[in-house]
Parts: C-alpha cells; sequence; structure tokens
C-alpha cells in the first residue's frame, strides 16, 4: 500500500540518495492536473480533474471519457448534459485522496480524452458509434473512467472491454436495469443494459452485484430474472440492515480476483443528496456511505467504470454534478492502483 501512497508535493527531483529510483522525477512523466495553487479552480477550460486533454490513447493509462447522451431514457431527459457540468464541478477535486493518500496521477498516465461520438437523433448508430470509441481506448491498452449520460452507455462500453472476456461487475443503482424491453419490444433503454450484456456474454452474472436497489417496478420479471441467473441483489433494505462493510465484503467475495467493472447510478443515492437524476427513488444511500464502500473496492482488479444518470436540467445548485465528479474521484482512487498493479506485474514479466 505505501508504493501507492503521495508524496509530499512541491519537490519534482531529488539530487542525494533519498530518492534512489527517481520516484520523484516520476512526477515529470505523468499528466498532471493544472495546480489550483498556480491557476484558480474557476479559471482556465474545465476538463476532468483539470488534467489536459489528451487524444492519443496510447499516452493514457487511464481515460477519463464523458458520453453526453441519454437517447436509452425512458422518462426524464437530461443526462446528456452530465458530462459537461461534471467536468465543470469535477474542477474543485484536489489530487491526493485523504483517506488512502492515494494520488492516481503518481501511479499512471490519466488525462481526459474527450467526449464519445453520438448521435442524438439514432439510438442504434449512437451505439456503435460509441462502442468503436472505446474500443480505440481498450485496444491501446487503457482502462475507461466515464461520465453519462444515461446508463444504456454502459452496454456499448461492456461490447469494448469485455468482449474477449466477461467481467464481473459492482453496481450501484436504485434499479437492476434488467428489464426485457419497453414499449412493445423495444430492447435498448437505460432500463435494460445489464439484460443485454449477461445476454452477450459481457458480464459474469455470477460475479456481479448490484447495490441499493429499491422502488416500485414494471414488473416481478426483471428481479426474477436477474436472480435466475446467478445476479446478486442487495436491496436497500438489506444494506440498512447489513451496513456498507458487510456488503462490500460480500461484494468483493461475489467479483472475486477476476477483472471487475464499477458502474455506479447517482439515483443510487438517496434523492436528497443526488436530486438531478431522471428516475428518483427515496430511501437511498448517502454519499458517505457511497464513498466508504467505493474505498473498500480497493485491491480488486478493477478494469474501468462509470458515474451515469447525472442530470443537470433538474439540479440548478450543481450540487449533483459535483456529488458524480467526486464518485468519479473516489472510483479512480481504487482503479488507478490496480492500473499500476498490473503494469507492475507486465513489467515484471
Ligand atoms: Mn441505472
Ligand atoms: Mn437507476
Amino acid at each position: 500500500m505505501d508504493s501507492v501512497r503521495a508524496r509530499p508535493s512541491g519537490r519534482t527531483k531529488s539530487k542525494n540518495s533519498a530518492d534512489p529510483l527517481g520516484r520523484l522525477a516520476m512526477k515529470t512523466r505523468f499528466p498532471e492536473p493544472l495546480s489550483g495553487m498556480q491557476v484558480p479552480r474557476f479559471g482556465e477550460v474545465a476538463t476532468f480533474m483539470r488534467l489536459p486533454i489528451e487524444r492519443d490513447p496510447a499516452k493514457l493509462d487511464i481515460a477519463l471519457v464523458g458520453v453526453p447522451w441519454d437517447g436509452g431514457t425512458t422518462n426524464r431527459p437530461g443526462a446528456r448534459h452530465g458530462p459537461r457540468e461534471i467536468r465543470n464541478m469535477s474542477t474543485l477535486m484536489r489530487r491526493v485522496h485523504h483517506v488512502s493518500l492515494v494520488a492516481p496521477y503518481e501511479l499512471c498516465r490519466v488525462g481526459d480524452y474527450g467526449d464519445a461520438p453520438v448521435n442524438p437523433a439514432n439510438l442504434q448508430d449512437s451505439l456503435t458509434r460509441i462502442d468503436a470509441f472505446f474500443c480505440k481506448i481498450h485496444a491501446a491498452g487503457a482502462a475507461p473512467l466515464s461520465a453519462g449520460g444515461d446508463h444504456l452507455i454502459t452496454l456499448p462500453i461492456l461490447r469494448a472491454i469485455a468482449r474477449e472476456r466477461p467481467v464481473g461487475i459492482v453496481h450501484f443503482d436504485a434499479h437492476s436495469d434488467t428489464s426485457d424491453s419497453y414499449f412493445g419490444g423495444e430492447k435498448y433503454t437505460h432500463g435494460t443494459p445489464f439484460r443485454r450484456a449477461v445476454e452477450e456474454g459481457l458480464i459474469d452474472p455470477k460475479r456481479m452485484i448490484q447495490i441499493g436497489v429499491r422502488g416500485s417496478m414494471y414488473s416481478a420479471d426483471e428481479k426474477k430474472w436477474a436472480e435466475s441467473v446467478g445476479i446478486r441483489i442487495v436491496h436497500i433494505e438489506e444494506f440498512f440492515r447489513r451496513g456498507p462493510d458487510e456488503v462490500i465484503a460480500e461484494a468483493r467475495a461475489i467479483v472475486g480476483d477476476g477483472p471487475t467493472y464499477v458502474s455506479f447510478d447517482v439515483d443510487g443515492l438517496d434523492p436528497v443528496y443526488a436530486p438531478g437524476t431522471g428516475t428518483p427513488e427515496i430511501g437511498g444511500f448517502s454519499t458517505a456511505e457511497a464513498q466508504r464502500m467505493i474505498r473498500a473496492l480497493d485491491g480488486l482488479d478493477l478494469v474501468g467504470g462509470d458515474v451515469v444518470e447525472v442530470a443537470p436540467p433538474f439540479d440548478p445548485s450543481g450540487n449533483t454534478a459535483l456529488v458524480g465528479a467526486t464518485m468519479m474521484f473516489e472510483i479512480l482512487c481504487v482503479l488507478a492502483p490496480a492500473v499500476h498493479r498490473r503494469k507492475n506485474r507486465l513489467r515484471r514479466l
């Protein structure tokens, strides 16, 4: 763990033997966020975490990506505006995690890779474009961490990164998103991505856990189908009975040491914390509980993640976008150590 902790700031190189491995000099090798000590946080172009824009995936280990698309939304739209507002609020993120002391930008190359191309007038074309965009990231060996967009974006992301082997999923959400179809047979909405992904062999359902599920359903089928294929659903009642530590201990056992993706739907949170979302459900977990759970994913073999369903038009205060940006930073601080471990393992081979 010590090897992934942040160095004291303010020094970029060392002339003496205190740094025989040259770790301090590494700082100049990796992109760094624009410092709020040099350019105030309200200034300059708002990129994710104030990182440089990097359009070459070969120069990244982790690509922060926006997917400004909500064509899978069945009720209240607005998540297409998520990436821009999350970028804005992410300028509040500093560089070192205050609990783990992880500084992701010292562990690997992280940059803002821009937005996936979308076609707001055509759902299938958007899925194709998003898939192709993430294929480039995956082929270059980078791990994606994305800001949605509605939850259907997770399907083309998984098509890009999980084709060669299914992944496990830790999925935070008020909804199972395992319905079969809407409106007489439409198979692709933000209520169906995980059913499609299991059918397409992108997810190992026995390595999938959903946390925070609640609210009325269209039909009991979504729950029955999910459980019939082996997905573990932790309803919010069970979450409150057992607490975040015990639930994440079970999540870790379920996903094991195989490749694992984290999908965070902000509507898993109680709407008092995240009102800016299309399908709010009362009685959810808190932001502090969500942070505690994400931090407890440290050590898993994480291969990517997303934060979806931030719909800024429903929250003019900007707080839901701040919550989205903060959850992205929390995921980044467990994803970067996983990427760092994989790189070191490859280097030793
Ligand atoms: Mn969802
Ligand atoms: Mn949801």
